[in-house]
Formats: C-alpha cells, sequence, structure tokens
C-alpha cells in the first residue's frame, strides 16, 4: 500500500528535534515560536527543483543536505543564528528509499546547527524542495549587502569555483578520482558558512553569500551599496582539484562566474582589516581578493592589467 501523506509526514518528518524556543511544533494547523526576547526574526527561503537546480537522478541524502544548506547560506550571510525550518516536498511519488535518504541528508545538517522542523507541506507533483528557514539576530549586529565603502577590503571564503567544476563534472559523467570527487561534493554537499557569518557580525561592512557566481553577486553587493569593486585575480584562492581537471583559463571562468558555491563574499573597513588577519576565521579560509571603489562597476585586474570578461552569472530569465 503507497504511504499517504499522513504516513510520509508522521514516519519521515515527524517531531524529532526539541528546541526551547519550539512552543507548538509538527501537527496543527501551524506552528508557533518563541523568539528569544531582545532578538529579530530573519526568515530566507529557497526552492530547488530537479533538473532546474540538480541534476536528475541526484542521491536523495544530497538533495536533502542541500535543499537546507543554500538555505542556511543566506541567514549565515545576514550573520543570523539558525534556529527553525519549514518544508515543502512536492513528490512525483512515495518512494520509501529515496524519503528515507532525503530525511537523512536533511536532518544531519539540520541536527549539526540544531534546526528544528517544524512544518510544512507535502504534495504530488514534480520533484521541487522548498525549504523556509527561520532564526535570530541581535538587534545591532547584522549584516546587510549595502554597508560597503569606497577603501573597504573585499574579501570571499573558501575555493570559488570548485561547485561549478563539480558540477560540469556530474553533468559530464566525469571518472571519479579524487580531485573530481572533491568538486563534485563542493557542488552536492556545500558547507553553510554560519559560523563565519556569525564571526563577521562585528567585523564586516557588509555580506552576502555567493550563489549566482562571484562577479554577479559582488555587482549586487556593489549595487546595493552605491559603489564599485576592483577585483585582482591572482589573489582568488587556487584549487588543486580545479587545476588537476580543467586548464587555467576554465579555472578562472569558474572562479568567476561559476555558481552554487554558497560562500560569504564579505567588504571589511580599513580600521577593522588591521585586526582581521586574512587566513582562517571561524574554521574556514578566508582571502582578500581587492577592494571597494567609489567608482561603480565591477573590474578585474591581474596585476596593473586589467583583464575584459564575458560577464555572466547565473539569471533564470536571463535570455540566452
Ligand atoms: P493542512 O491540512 O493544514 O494542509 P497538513 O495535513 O498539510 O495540514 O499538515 C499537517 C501537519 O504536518 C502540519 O503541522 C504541517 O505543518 C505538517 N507537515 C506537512 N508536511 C510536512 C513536511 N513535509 N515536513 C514537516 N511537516 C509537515
Ligand atoms: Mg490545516
Amino acid at each position: 500500500m503507497p504511504l499517504s501523506e499522513f504516513d510520509i509526514i508522521a514516519k519521515y518528518f515527524g517531531s524529532r528535534s526539541a528546541r526551547s524556543d519550539v512552543s507548538l511544533g509538527i501537527g496543527d494547523d501551524a506552528a508557533i515560536l518563541n523568539v528569544p526576547a531582545g532578538r529579530k526574526l530573519v526568515l530566507a527561503m529557497d526552492t530547488v527543483v530537479e533538473g532546474v537546480h540538480f541534476p536528475s537522478g541526484t542521491p536523495a541524502q544530497d538533495v536533502g543536505h542541500r535543499a537546507l544548506a543554500v538555505n542556511l547560506s543566506d541567514l549565515a550571510a545576514m550573520g543570523a543564528e539558525p534556529s527553525w525550518m519549514s518544508l515543502s516536498l512536492s513528490l512525483p511519488e512515495a518512494d520509501e528509499t529515496w524519503l528515507e535518504q532525503f530525511a537523512r541528508g536533511l536532518f544531519a545538517l539540520a541536527d549539526a546547527h540544531k534546526v528544528a522542523l517544524i512544518g510544512g507541506d507535502t504534495v504530488r507533483g514534480p520533484l521541487v524542495v522548498t525549504i523556509q528557514v527561520g532564526g535570530w539576530i541581535e538587534p545591532d549586529h547584522y549584516l546587510l549587502r549595502s554597508g560597503a565603502r569606497a577603501g573597504d577590503g573585499l574579501y570571499v571564503s573558501g575555493v570559488p569555483g570548485e561547485a561549478a567544476a563539480g558540477l560540469a563534472l556530474i553533468r559530464a559523467h566525469a571518472a571519479a578520482d579524487r580531485s573530481a570527487q572533491h568538486l563534485k561534493s563542493r557542488f552536492l554537499r556545500p558547507e553553510p558558512r554560519v559560523a563565519l557569518g556569525r564571526a563577521l557580525r562585528t567585523i564586516a561592512s557588509a555580506a552576502m553569500d555567493v550563489s549566482d557566481g562571484l562577479l554577479a553577486d559582488l555587482e549586487k553587493l556593489c549595487a546595493a551599496s552605491g559603489c564599485g569593486a576592483r577585483v585582482q585575480v591572482e589573489a582568488l584562492p587556487r584549487s588543486p582539484a580545479m587545476q588537476a581537471r580543467f586548464d587555467e583559463p576554465t579555472c578562472l571562468r569558474y572562479a568567476l562566474t561559476g555558481g552554487d558555491d554558497y560562500e560569504l563574499l564579505f567588504t571589511v573597513t580599513p580600521a577593522n582589516e588591521a585586526v582581521l588577519h586574512a587566513g582562517t576565521l571561524a574554521g574556514v579560509e578566508v582571502a582578500r581578493i581587492g577592494t571597494i571603489t567609489a567608482e561603480p562597476g565591477v573590474r578585474c585586474f591581474r596585476g596593473d592589467q586589467e583583464l575584459v570578461l564575458e560577464r555572466s552569472g547565473y539569471d533564470h530569465f536571463a535570455l540566452r
């Protein structure tokens, strides 16, 4: 007998993680939360669609991890502490093996960040996962895209480009050597930079997460801040795994325009740069890749030589 919607919820998503700030979780018409006194509630939502955001046939455990990771990344970019999530699941069929693996991937990441599932919706349809995450921030210490000013240092965490390189290898059904394994997992299992975002609350002047590509997202940060940026490509973190599989121009293209990294892009005032030593922050490598300029627009340089690049991040509605 196929599982009913009720059975699916009870078996795979029923109340598990208790948090004292959940007054009422799954089971009624809506959830009720206790937002800690003196905190602001932060909400973000992201949808992943099979065939659009991840290839058909992606292991269910990775789908579960990634659907939550992209959401936690948005909270990280605000400097927020994640607390709750709700899950809207559209499934073609009640495949128990798939559900079990999906729940495993989802809850492994949720438990690691002490995020409680407080409700959702379950429907039949194409494979689409929508998660809304909630968390909280201290009223005076959060990170916006709009805080960058001319003279600020520009930083990125991790190794941008690896996720896009990994997706290309997945699509090409590339042989799984160590480099390919590493790159593929950067796409399938991004690590949301929650601890880094928390650490940056008092250090960064602006922040956002990189989902559409470094340059495309940097342009958004600059537009929000009313400034521009100069990127030094020789300062971009090197990826031995990417270099093992792709030539130099392709590595550079992935680093600058590849999406799906879910790293943090952030700016730091000169005064704070004196205390932030590029290197490791909250357990993550961060690199200084350029500076914020008064002149609008994002420009890339190698040394003093300006690079002219065909610019493209991912835009769902762009003509191509
Ligand atoms: P309604 O009749 O209001 O649509 P549902 O039968 O869809 O309610 O849901 C019953 C309960 O199960 C609600 O508390 C809802 O939040 C929860 N729920 C439904 N789907 C999910 C899911 N995929 N994950 C977690 N909770 C869910
Ligand atoms: Mg109801």
